[in-house]
């Protein structure tokens, strides 16, 4: 029976890939016969799912109707039946419930750098079996751009690193971790008392010397990773910039509410993201974006009135919340910031540079509503004011409902269409969940992602590469995304063969931002794309 059931299930998938590979469009009379084939052999070997959804499927289509459809809409109807097979044929391990919980955003993230590859994935594998998130690296370049994306929970670093010793990726790093209190775990082969005395006096938290045994490994992590979440718990200014950090807001935001609730009166908040940010840390390094950074929340500080009070609340991000004032007034004292702030020169390699921000702001006029709402609105007007070409102060109106939401690119490049078909799935169900919007455009190879120019966006987007395909496979399509200018702007997310060490070392090597071994589990490839595409926003 076993034999009968593999080969229907092939047998789908065939017929599946068939479909999708041709771009011609299906009828559906032809859909129906072959619904109608498949339920009655699957009904004959006990495949009674698939019996289940064909059927179903069927009662939504007319047997005679020689209407053609779109390879899309064939896709969509057929995304259950798609589904079923890829578990049945992948070992059922697609929907089995994934360890880390979705919804939950304070899940720790650590940053982990080792140039020794094996160790690497291997420690990456352990950390997320406690459910943390682990962003692994040997290159420390991407080291410290994944430290000012992601702004980790805890960073565990190798000390021997073959370009720049670990010693030396740190103190570019050290400083910053030391003042944000983020724990730093040192890991060597070399366990000298000079070496971690160093390392210690660098300001590692803890030195771990290996080989270790994995069960202290973890528990000293976690360690760590607690005391991070103390301190974050009472640490109420930024320590960057030196305002109230974005733990304050809310608190301060009900007091707002309160006050305004007995006076009658309303109050705006504000959010301004500097524009073209990363291009300053493209262009000037990181500490000189740091210091923009402070001298905007100290420009802040100073120039906005007596009772506004600012908050961080991202990188490049702040609040401002303007008490007792309506939007008009809000927005012309912004006006007056942006005016003032731009005008201010800096200075760094004998080259001067002026900085520019934009800011959303919505006035609040119903005590009842929560932040997370008037975030949102002000938000929605601070893309507007970034659509139509920053440097502005948009306020948030009923008409920004209707606007496009914030919008990043992906490109799935898979040569098996059952999981193009998954993966857009996936996409689409993101999109409709949150507060971006997915264009996602499937590729059968990597050929076809080159030919038509996906490439040459020149927005930032997200690759989802299959690391095994006919043509170009994906190390090689990925070698020549990471050899391109400003390839930067992709992150790209590895599928790798199951637990193929050395696909897994290459696309680490190479550049992937990160990996997921198939057969996945949708909800882990949910879960990873959501942590990836936080930083294309
Ligand atoms: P846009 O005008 O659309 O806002 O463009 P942008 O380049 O500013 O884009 P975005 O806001 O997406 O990028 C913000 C960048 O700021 C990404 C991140 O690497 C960097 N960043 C975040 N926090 C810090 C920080 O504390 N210091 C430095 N130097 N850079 C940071
Ligand atoms: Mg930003
Ligand atoms: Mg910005």
């Amino acid at each position: 029976m076993e034999k009968y059931r593999q080969a229907l299930m092939q047998n789908i998938q065939k017929q599946l890939a068939d479909w999708m590979n041709q771009s011609k469009k299906v009828s559906q009379q032809e859909i129906y016969r072959f619904l109608h084939s498949i339920q009655g052999t699957a009904a004959t070997i006990g495949l009674e799912e698939i019996y289940r959804i064909s059927s179903r499927v069927m009662e939504e289509l007319d047997e005679d109707n020689e209407q053609a459809w779109e390879i899309d809409q064939v896709q969509h109807l057929l995304h259950e039946l798609i589904i079923t097979c890829y578990r049945n044929i992948q070992e059922k391990v697609l929907f089995e419930p994934s360890p880390v919980v979705t919804s939950n955003t304070n899940i720790p993230e650590i940053l982990l750098i080792d140039d020794d590859l094996t160790l690497l994935m291997f420690l990456k594998e352990e950390l997320e079996k406690q459910g943390w998130h682990v962003f692994a690296t040997a290159d420390p370049e991407k080291a410290i751009s994944i430290f000012y994306d992601y702004q980790p929970d805890c960073v565990i670093v190798d000390l021997y690193l073959k370009e720049k010793t670990g010693l030396g990726v740190l103190s570019i790093l050290n400083h910053k971790l030391n003042k944000q209190f983020i724990p730093q775990i040192m890991i060597s082969v070399n366990n000298s008392k000079e070496v971690r005395m160093k390392s210690y006096e660098l300001g590692a938290d803890d030195f771990i010397a290996k080989p270790f045994d994995m069960s202290e490994f973890i528990i000293r992590v976690k360690r760590q990773l607690e005391r991070k979440a103390l301190v974050d718990r009472l640490v109420l200014i930024d320590e960057l910039s030196g305002v109230y950090s974005r733990k304050h807001l809310k608190d301060s935001f009900e007091r707002l509410c309160n006050e305004s609730y007995r006076n009658e009166t309303s109050f705006c908040l504000a959010i301004l993201d500097l524009d073209h940010f990363k291009d300053i840390n493209d262009q000037y390094g990181h500490l000189v974006g740091d210091e923009v950074i402070k001298e905007f929340a100290s420009y802040l500080n100073k120039f906005s009135r007596k009772n506004d009070t600012v908050f961080r609340y991202g990188g490049e991000e702040f609040v401002l919340l303007i008490p007792n004032t309506q939007v008009d007034h809000a927005e012309n004292i912004l006006e007056r910031l942006l005016e003032g702030f731009s005008s201010k020169e800096f200075t760094e390699d004998h080259k001067t540079f002026n900085v520019t921000f934009s800011a959303g702001v919505v006035e609040i006029n119903d005590a009842n509503i929560e932040l997370e709402y008037w975030v949102k609105t002000a938000d929605a007007a601070l893309y507007n004011a970034k659509q139509s070409g920053r440097n502005q102060i948009k306020r948030w109106d009923r008409k920004l409902r209707k606007t496009p939401k914030r919008v990043i690119k992906a490109a799935i490049v898979d040569d098996d269409p059952i999981i193009r078909s998954i993966m857009l799935e996936v996409l689409k169900k993101i999109t409709e969940e949150g507060s971006i919007t997915i264009e996602a455009s499937p590729f059968k190879s990597g050929n076809e992602l080159f030919e038509k120019e996906w490439h040459k966006t020149e927005s930032s987007g997200l690759i989802i590469l299959d690391g095994v395909m006919p043509d170009i496979d994906g190390i090689e399509v990925l070698k020549r995304i990471r050899a391109m200018e400003h390839q930067d702007r992709f992150t790209v997310l590895m599928l790798t063969a199951r637990k193929s060490e050395k696909d897994i070392s290459q696309a680490l090597q190479l550049g992937a931002d990160d990996y997921v071994a198939k057969p996945f589990n949708i909800h882990v490839i949910e879960d990873r794309i959501k942590r990836l595409i936080r930083k294309l926003k």
